[in-house]
């Protein structure tokens, strides 16, 4: 049983995207972008608010026009999560919002186009200590790159994103990380690997149009797990046709799985099995609804039978062993004389799991205490 993760993450610079820092050692940042019109103020600051809410680390707002910009600069004074602002060519809408508070600017250097104004956008990054998110993707490459390859390949994501990452280097500026997203996984995965041992920046990772809510999801584990398991990636979106409060929740359950980041109830359970002693699906599904507000990370068992539910009990924060009529209830891996009436299963462990996660809390805020005095 691994307690930490056992992944040794790549090297990477670190940059700061509002207060939340990427690469180094950083924790790797969970991020969504808002699919309302940001124009429309008060649906994407409730939006935004939402995100932060499950978890969001930074979020990403589209800014298309001069009126989205104009609208950003009431956003931003609404909320508090790092604002990434995406911007496709227009330069003029870059300096705007850096000069309204974006915590990164979207853009890619090379789709700026003249020199002189590219220059001036990275002169105002530079200036406002904000950093630049450089985005490929494999369904926009460039044509002169898509003639050369004849279809998008790794070597064709890498090339075009070393223009942009060339261009920011020609101006001295290091201040950014770099995605290279495909709806593909094998696609991502590539080059994503080559990306990574050609630049130290920050990775920000996605498999782009990953599909709806389950088969982007799997999608989204399969391949950003590869690459997270060789230690690539300082922060990721999880790209689903779904809500995006569903593609916060995702990226973190992807990173508790490999435990690079720790927060909220890992639950393990028993899949459907005829020996359960109580419904174990339905318990688990509306225990894990009821718990989301609680970000103190605890492994949680709820297992159907005396055949696992012991050894999974015995290294769990909590655990319930199902038994008839009444399942066994551990505490830190301690079985405990009171017994859970298998008829209300959900409400007492829901009392037990909140009463264990002030508890923990405490325990760590002494800890802390007692680190800074
Ligand atoms: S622990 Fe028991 S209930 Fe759970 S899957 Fe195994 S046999 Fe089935």
């Amino acid at each position: 049983m691994f307690k930490e993760s056992p992944i040794i993450r790549r090297k990477s610079r670190q940059i700061m995207v509002g207060n939340v820092p990427v690469g180094g050692d950083a924790p790797i940042a969970v991020q969504s972008m808002t699919n309302t019109l940001t124009t429309d103020v008060a649906a994407t600051v409730a939006q935004i608010k939402a995100l932060e809410a499950v978890g969001a680390d930074i979020v990403r707002v589209s800014v298309p026009t001069m009126d989205a910009a104009e609208a950003f600069k009431e956003i931003k004074k609404q909320v508090s999560v790092p604002l990434v602002t995406d911007i496709h060519f227009d330069y003029r809408i870059a300096l705007k919002v850096a000069e309204y508070g974006a915590d990164c600017l979207r853009i890619n250097p090379g789709n700026i186009g003249r020199e002189d104004r590219v220059r001036a956008v990275v002169a105002s990054a530079r200036d406002k200590g904000i950093p630049i998110r450089i985005g490929v993707n494999g369904g926009s490459l460039e044509k002169d790159i898509q003639e050369k390859y004849t279809e998008p390949t790794p070597e064709a994501l890498l090339e075009s994103a070393m223009r942009h990452v060339d261009i920011l280097d020609r101006l001295n500026f290091h201040d950014f990380k770099v995605s290279v997203k495909a709806s593909d996984v094998f696609l991502a995965v590539g080059s994503y690997r080559l990306l990574a041992k050609q630049i130290d920046n920050p990775l920000h990772l996605g498999i782009t149009e990953a599909g709806g809510l389950r088969s982007g999801s799997v999608k989204s584990s399969v391949g950003l797990g590869l690459l997270l398991s060789e230690g690539i990636g300082d922060t990721l979106r999880v790209s689903l046709a779904a809500d995006p409060v569903e593609e916060v929740k995702v990226g973190f359950d992807i990173l508790k799985s490999l435990k690079l980041r720790s927060r909220g109830i890992n639950f393990i359970a028993c899949p459907s099995c005829s020996r359960q002693e109580f419904d174990v699906i339905s318990t688990v599904n509306e225990l894990e609804q009821r718990v989301e507000d609680i970000m103190t990370p605890m492994d949680v068992s709820i297992i159907g039978c005396i055949v696992n539910g012991p050894g999974e009990a015995e290294v769990s924060d909590l655990g319930l062993t199902g038994s008839s009529k009444k399942s066994g209830f551990y505490l830190d891996g301690i079985r405990q004389k009171e017994r859970f009436d298998n008829n209300n299963l959900v409400d007492q462990l829901e009392a037990r799991i909140r009463a264990k996660a002030k508890l923990m809390d405490k325990a760590n805020q002494i800890d802390f205490k007692e680190i800074t005095e």
